[in-house]
Order: structure tokens, then C-alpha cells, then sequence
């Protein structure tokens, strides 16, 4: 029996209820109705199948989701949210009302001081959504009407926002199970100023290692870097809110961790191996001693990613690796540039479709692309993404079919060409761009030669005469690209691989499913396979290749992808530096035989046994 519990106090209930069935539930053996004699478990000897169970796993280590990388050697603090009480009933709907109106302002003026003080673009973005969601029109109207029927303002607003919350997280989908957290998040500090409840800033001893359920975006960004050295939660994926936090503070961090680790007392010694995504409970003097000897090579090798950051990259025996971006604005464009980025591989435009009630004009779209393409001048790369939506990624003003399977049906490219208006403007608006840069477009999503043949055709008429200043290339997410690499090539002036499709579409798991996470990884040796096809297909037609998935930024898989052939890297901004420092380490002779080997073995865990001396 496996025993899983949620919310404030799931730690208790799961070990009660742990214990109860222990003991036999209240059940004597002789109440079960008669089993089979071979099969006939009684409360005793329950027990017994456990010990053929395989493998047995380390009572010491819990693991989880690698969320963000680094080593910390600290102890437990558990976090808990705060409780907050409200009245329910109010004094007059008027005064509540008000109250309402003044906690909101309050919320507003707090998010945008905390707002001010950061200079990272993902984070800054995440707390913008936090201000939009506070006029969120629904949300205030569910509020408004129950406090019309006599409810305190506190009451109706928690009301309101846990059930909106609620509402989004039952649809299962992770971008909208994001937003149910950051619609949590907001409601909270609207709750607390109404209770005149200081929110529980998170205050905590030197040397900490926090251990939550859920940590908002909120506690992440007011989090006393002096103090906390890295956390887990036992919620969220690499993709999470949270983690893109945690990458942003540099610090290391787990989630979906193993809810054992709720348990952990208060002060007990921990080593958190965030690139692995393990916590380790009471570490010998041994292993101690090896976490403070990686923790100081970690830092010898930060100084050494700042010098390469500024080098052009590639690897100890000269071979050329372009080290470009993933970015999804102007800002980050920016970003990039300072981070020694010799590019962008990847501009996901559907960032400047999203959170809007009507689709961004040509004019709009062209003034972003061509800031981008402005802030990398005329020499660096710049991929654009035409539009990667529909399926799970809907727009309220793009209405599509309701599908069964919508990681199946309508998206990416696919949505394109069924709504040409939306594609001609954004090609238009693309198009603008080229003068200014080094511009490439690529489409996403693709499966079949028809898709790329039926979108270049679309977008050399809205070229015209300027067809030959662009570049097009296609995503390869999908396998069937990958098998048909070769006759594809002919169609395109370079492929760049999205393993995050193309690992959920191998291995058939949803790239955001919570449980599925941790074995949907893109070192595994099928996907592997799939991008080693890629680039023999590619390059037989002298095309070059890029890896725009999460993978290129994955220090362990970037000696197995240099040595798969691969051209391009491009990689989230901050592991520009180290991706261009560890390319500088290797030699072309390691990575190909690193390469040849892991293609020889069968499972994801194998490859990173192999590659194991390349974790950060
Ligand atoms: C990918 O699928 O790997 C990719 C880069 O695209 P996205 O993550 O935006 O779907
Ligand atoms: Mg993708």
C-alpha cells in the first residue's frame, strides 16, 4: 500500500494513517473473507513481500527533480504556510468592500517594490503576471458578489481565489497548475494584508536547507540568500515557477521530492545535490568531507566560466560550437549578450501571444523582433519560432476544437497553417526584423515534409524579393522528423532539436506530469538515438544542427551531444558560461567515444551512471 497525503498537516495524516494500516485497520485476520491459501496476507505477514521488493532504496536519500544545479551542505528547516483565519461574516458590504479595495492596492505597491529590485527578466515576469492576476476581473467579481450577500472581505477573497485556484489546477494541465500557484500566491498576501497578518517572512538560521510542500513565488523571491542554501519541495518540476526561481537565485534546489522528506527534523544534517536531485540525511564524515571538496571545485569552476563566457566557444582540440540563447524577449536579448551568448536559438514568440485578450498586431509583434534583433546586431544568429500553441497551450482568442488528446492535435505549426491569417502577420512582423540581423525562422513541431513545404511557401510569398536574407529552418520534436531527417534536410537551411517534445513524444510521458517527471528524461538512450539520426540526416546535406531543449544546458549531456555531431547549443542564459567552459575541457576524440558508448547501453539511468563525472 502506498499512503499519499496533501495540504498543511499531509505529513501527519499520511503517518497515521501509515501506522492504522500497520496494525490491521482494526481488522482481526479472521475478518478477511478467505483467501486462497498461497495468498492469504494477514496483518503479520504483510510484511514479507516487502523484503523480495527490489530495489531496495536508501532510507537516507530522498530524491526528486533536479530544479535547479549545485551542492549545499546545510541543515533541515521545515516551512510550513501560515494559517490564516478569517470571520466570515462581515460588517457592512460597503466597509468590506473598501477593505478589499485597500488590501488589493497594498498587494499591488508590495509586488512592485519587490518587483523593482530585480534585474532578472524571469523573475520580474513571473511577478507581472502576479500584478495582472490582482485586477483579474473574475476573481474580483467572485469577491465582490459575496460580499454583497454579508461575507467579510477576507472570506469572500479566500473564497473567491481558492476556488479560481481550484478550478485551473482539476483541468491537469502544468501551464495552468502554474497559474493556479501564482493566483494562490497573490491571494495569500491579499489575505494577509486583510487579517493584519505579517506573511511569514521566511526567517531563518545560517546554513539552512528548507524543506516544503509548495513554496510560492512569493516566499522563493524574498528568501535570505546569507541564510538559505538550497531547498525541496515535494510539489513542482523542473519547469516549475519555483525552479526557474531557484535557477535565477543560483541556488540548488529539488523538486518533486520524496514527501518522506516532510518528516526530517528541524536541524538534521543534510547534503542537497541539486544537479542530481538527491537529499542525503546525517552524511558521514566522508561524505562531508567530498561535498565541501565539490563545493570548492564548484567555485574554482564558476571563475573559470566567467573567463569563457567572453571566448568564442569550442572545444580543447578547436572544433566550432556555437553557444546561442533561449530567450523570450527583448530584455532577455539583452541578457544574453552580457551572459557572452553568440546568439539566440531560440526566441519562443508565443510569450508575446499569451496573457492578452486579442492577438498582438503586426506592428507590435515587428517592434519586439526587431528590439531582439537590435540588441543582437547584425552578426549574432537569431531564431525566431513562428507561433507554439493550441493543444495545451490555448489562447483565449484563437478558440480551437476541443480535442481528446491535445498533445496530439492542434499545435504548433499545425495551428499556423489552419488559421493563415494569424501566420501571415506574424511572418510579416518577423520579416520586418531581417535588415536589422543575422534573422532565421523556424517552425515548430513538425512532422511531415507537407507541414514545411506548406509553411515556407507561405512564408516566402510574404518575403517576396527578401526571401534570400532568411534562413528557415524546423524544430525536430516530433520522432517522425527525426526518422525522416535525411529527406527533410533538403527541404531547410538547419534543424534545431526541441528534446523537451522529443522526449515526452519518444517515451510517450507527458513532459509535465508529476510523476512521470523524473523517468522523462531526455538522456535516454531512444532519444539519444533519434538526435544522432538528426544530424547524420542533416549533415549529409551539409545542414547545420542546434539543440534548443532543456538537455543543452545539461552539463552531463553536453559531452554526449557535442560527440552525437551536433553544431549549436543553445542553452538557458545562465548556463552560457558553463557550457562554453566545459566545451573548452573536452576534446572532440572524448566526446565521440562518451558518445559510442552510452548509445550502447538501454536505460536513461544508465547514460548518467556513464556520465556521471560530468554532474555539476
Ligand atoms: C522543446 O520542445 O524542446 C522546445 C525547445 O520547445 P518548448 O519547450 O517551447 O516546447
Ligand atoms: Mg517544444
Amino acid at each position: 500500500l502506498r499512503v499519499e497525503a496533501r495540504g498543511p498537516d499531509a505529513a501527519e495524516a499520511a503517518s497515521v494513517l501509515a501506522r492504522v494500516l500497520a496494525e490491521g485497520s482494526g481488522e482481526r485476520p479472521g475478518d478477511a473473507p478467505a483467501p486462497s491459501a498461497s495468498s492469504a496476507p494477514t496483518a503479520a505477514s504483510t510484511a514479507e513481500p516487502v523484503a523480495t521488493r527490489s530495489p531496495v532504496t536508501d532510507a537516507n536519500e530522498f530524491t526528486g527533480v533536479s530544479a535547479s544545479p549545485g551542492l549545499a551542505v546545510g541543515n533541515v528547516v521545515q516551512f510550513r504556510q501560515q494559517v490564516i483565519d478569517v470571520n466570515e461574516a462581515g460588517e457592512s458590504p460597503q466597509r468590506e468592500r473598501a477593505q478589499l479595495e485597500a488590501a488589493r492596492h497594498q498587494a499591488r505597491q508590495q509586488i512592485e517594490a519587490l518587483k523593482a529590485t530585480l534585474t532578472d527578466a524571469s523573475k520580474a515576469q513571473i511577478l507581472a503576471a502576479h500584478l495582472e492576476l490582482l485586477d483579474d476581473p473574475d476573481l474580483n467579481d467572485m469577491a465582490i458578489a459575496s460580499i454583497s450577500e454579508g461575507k467579510g472581505a477576507g472570506f469572500a477573497w479566500r473564497a473567491a481565489f481558492q476556488k479560481q485556484a481550484g478550478t485551473l489546477e482539476k483541468l491537469g494541465n502544468p501551464l495552468l497548475r502554474e497559474r493556479a500557484g501564482d493566483i494562490r500566491d497573490v491571494g495569500r498576501r491579499v489575505l494577509a494584508l486583510l487579517a493584519g497578518v505579517r506573511q511569514a517572512q521566511i526567517d531563518v538560521p545560517q546554513d539552512s536547507i528548507l524543506i516544503a510542500e509548495e513554496l510560492s513565488p512569493s516566499d522563493t523571491t524574498s528568501l535570505d540568500r546569507s541564510k538559505v542554501l538550497g531547498f525541496c519541495t515535494t510539489t513542482g518540476g523542473a519547469t516549475s515557477h519555483v525552479a526557474i526561481l531557484a535557477r535565477s537565485l543560483g541556488i540548488p534546489a529539488i523538486c518533486g521530492i520524496d514527501p518522506r522528506a516532510l518528516q526530517l527534523a528541524d536541524g538534521t544534517p543534510v547534503v542537497l545535490d541539486g544537479s542530481r536531485g538527491s537529499l542525503r540525511r546525517d552524511p558521514s564524515a566522508d561524505e562531508l568531507e567530498q561535498a565541501h571538496q565539490r563545493i570548492s571545485r564548484q567555485a574554482a569552476k564558476r571563475e573559470a566560466e566567467k573567463f569563457a563566457a567572453s571566448k568564442l566557444a569550442m572545444t580543447a582540440d578547436g572544433h566550432r560550437i556555437e553557444v546561442v540563447a533561449n530567450i523570450r524577449n527583448a530584455q532577455e536579448a539583452r541578457d544574453a549578450v552580457a551572459a557572452g551568448a553568440e546568439g539566440v536559438g531560440l526566441l519562443r514568440s508565443e510569450f508575446l501571444f499569451d496573457a492578452r485578450d486579442t492577438a498582438p498586431s503586426e506592428d507590435e509583434q515587428a517592434a519586439e523582433y526587431c528590439a531582439v534583433a537590435e540588441a543582437l546586431g547584425r552578426e549574432r544568429p537569431l531564431v525566431v519560432r513562428t507561433l507554439d500553441v493550441g493543444g495545451d497551450k490555448p489562447l483565449s482568442y484563437l478558440p480551437l476544437p476541443k480535442e481528446d488528446n491535445p498533445f496530439l492535435g492542434l499545435r504548433g505549426v499545425r495551428v499556423s497553417l489552419a488559421r493563415p491569417d494569424i501566420f501571415r502577420t506574424q511572418l510579416r512582423a518577423i520579416l520586418r526584423a531581417a535588415p536589422l540581423g543575422n534573422l532565421h525562422v523556424m517552425f515548430p513541431m513538425i512532422a511531415t515534409i507537407e507541414e514545411v513545404q506548406s509553411a515556407r511557401r507561405i512564408l516566402l510569398e510574404e518575403a517576396g524579393d527578401r526571401a534570400a536574407s532568411v534562413k528557415v529552418g524546423v524544430m525536430i520534436e516530433v520522432p517522425a522528423a527525426a526518422l525522416i531527417a535525411e529527406p527533410l534536410a533538403r527541404e531547410v537551411d538547419f534543424f534545431s532539436i526541441g528534446t523537451n517534445d522529443l522526449t515526452q513524444y519518444t517515451l510517450a510521458m507527458d513532459r509535465g506530469h508529476p510523476q512521470l517527471a523524473k523517468q522523462a528524461d531526455a538522456l535516454h538512450p531512444a532519444v539519444l538515438r533519434l538526435i544522432g539520426m538528426t544530424v547524420e540526416g542533416a549533415h549529409r546535406h551539409g545542414k547545420w544542427v542546434g539543440i534548443c531543449g532543456g538537455i543543452a544546458s545539461d552539463a552531463m549531456a553536453v559531452p554526449v551531444l557535442v560527440g552525437l555531431g551536433i553544431d549549436e547549443l543553445s542553452v538557458s542564459i545562465p548556463a552560457v558560461g558553463s557550457v562554453k567552459a566545459q566545451l573548452a575541457r573536452l576534446t572532440m576524440a572524448e566526446a565521440s567515444k562518451l558518445a559510442a558508448d552510452v548509445l550502447r547501453l538501454g536505460t536513461a539511468a544508465e547514460v548518467r551512471a556513464h556520465l556521471s563525472r560530468f554532474a555539476d
